[in-house]
């Protein structure tokens, strides 16, 4: 395997980004810490001529509580006590990203914008060519269900359902100027599988915002993989909520890793403010979230087994919410 050549775009500022996107529409990709694109591009995976890499745009750097760069390492957010005390479902699941040499290059924005993943995806060009190509990437129809014209690919980023449960906005920018949007809204539940998110052509992220109300609310972050030490996660189930006198205040679920896009489920934790959190409850929300996802057989786990671990994570996730164990 190895990188074919590219050209490589090094801008300094936003508005030079976007000039820049919009000189090379449709022939570059935003290069972050490479950890998951340059990967990506060593096994000819929708490659382009052009990178611009994000590396020297000051704006993009560093984090504060209320603010996160785009480019924030993941390491940075790890090491930091500040993030592990106010974020406890972020601080969880930027600990369990990859291994320590990803998470020093990985940066926030990459893993919000990982791309999808699938067994008949990453893979070797050579062996993508001898069982023959996917829509995802050179070919014309999907392995996986192979009825539909769509994408299946999974989405494997751990920090997206954390974020979502705290009520995360994104701040991107593009040729129409900047705007913001909650993650959730960020992610195409419509589309075709294959183009992940709702940005428009050439915006960038540029910061994720974390408002106050949610600083030192209690909640977790479950991930399911295979290697604990090094593996995408075939499931993460994240909780961030309060739970006052038994009652619930205030509770959002969020789930990754079993769809082609993470998704927080706001209709049933809704119903479930001002009510206890009984077994029969949890349960329910449980089975509920059990139901809404559709995992599809292109991970290492099979997707009846990781559909049949939501709920149970679920109850898992709430239970430390309930019993007070969440950080
Ligand atoms: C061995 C290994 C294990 C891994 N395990 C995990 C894991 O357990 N969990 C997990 O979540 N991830 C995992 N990853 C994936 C990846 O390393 C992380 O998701 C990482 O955070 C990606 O960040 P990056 O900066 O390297 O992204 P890049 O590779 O630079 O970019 C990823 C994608 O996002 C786009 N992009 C990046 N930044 C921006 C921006 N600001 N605006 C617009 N587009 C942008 C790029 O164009 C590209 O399409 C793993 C990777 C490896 C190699
Ligand atoms: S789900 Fe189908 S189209 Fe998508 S990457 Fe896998 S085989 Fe390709």
């Amino acid at each position: 395997m190895h990188l074919d050549p590219f050209e490589l775009h090094r801008p300094s500022t936003v508005d030079e980004v976007v000039r820049l996107a919009g000189d090379l529409a449709g022939r570059f990709d935003y290069l972050a810490g490479g950890t998951d694109l340059l990967p990506n591009y060593k096994m000819h995976l929708n490659l382009r001529p052009h990178l611009v890499a994000l590396e020297d745009v000051e704006e993009l750097r560093g984090h504060s509580l209320a603010r996160f760069g785009a480019m924030a390492r993941l390491s940075d957010l790890e090491s930091d006590p500040a993030v592990a005390a106010a974020y406890p479902p972020l601080a969880r699941a930027v600990r369990e990203v990859a291994t320590p040499l990803v998470r020093a290059s990985g940066t926030l924005g990459g893993n919000l914008l990982v791309e999808t993943r699938c067994f008949f995806f990453n893979q070797s060009f050579f062996w993508r060519s001898s069982l023959g190509f996917c829509l995802k990437a050179d070919g014309d129809r999907c392995h996986v269900v192979p009825q539909k014209e769509k994408c299946y690919a999974t989405f494997s980023g751990d920090l997206a359902p954390a974020l979502m449960v705290l009520e995360a906005e994104v701040e991107v920018a593009g040729p129409n100027g900047r705007r913001r949007l909650p993650l959730p809204a960020l992610y195409d539940l419509e589309g075709d599988g294959i183009r992940r998110t709702r940005l428009e052509p050439g915006e960038l992220l540029v910061a994720v915002h974390l408002p106050e109300a949610v600083r030192a609310r209690p909640g977790t972050y479950l991930k399911l993989r295979v290697r604990p030490s090094y593996d995408f996660p075939e499931l993460g189930v994240a909780v961030s909520g309060e739970v006052v006198d038994g009652r619930v205040r205030s509770l959002r679920l969020a789930v990754g890793g079993a769809d082609p896009y993470p998704r927080r489920f706001d209709a049933l934790t809704d119903a479930l403010v001002g009510e206890s959190l009984s077994d029969d409850r949890v349960n329910a929300l449980a089975q509920q979230v059990e139901k809404a996802v559709r995992p599809v057989h292109n991970t290492f786990l099979l997707p009846d087994y990781r559909r049949r671990m939501v709920s149970v994570y679920v109850r898992r996730a709430v239970a430390e919410l309930r019993e007070g164990t969440a950080a």
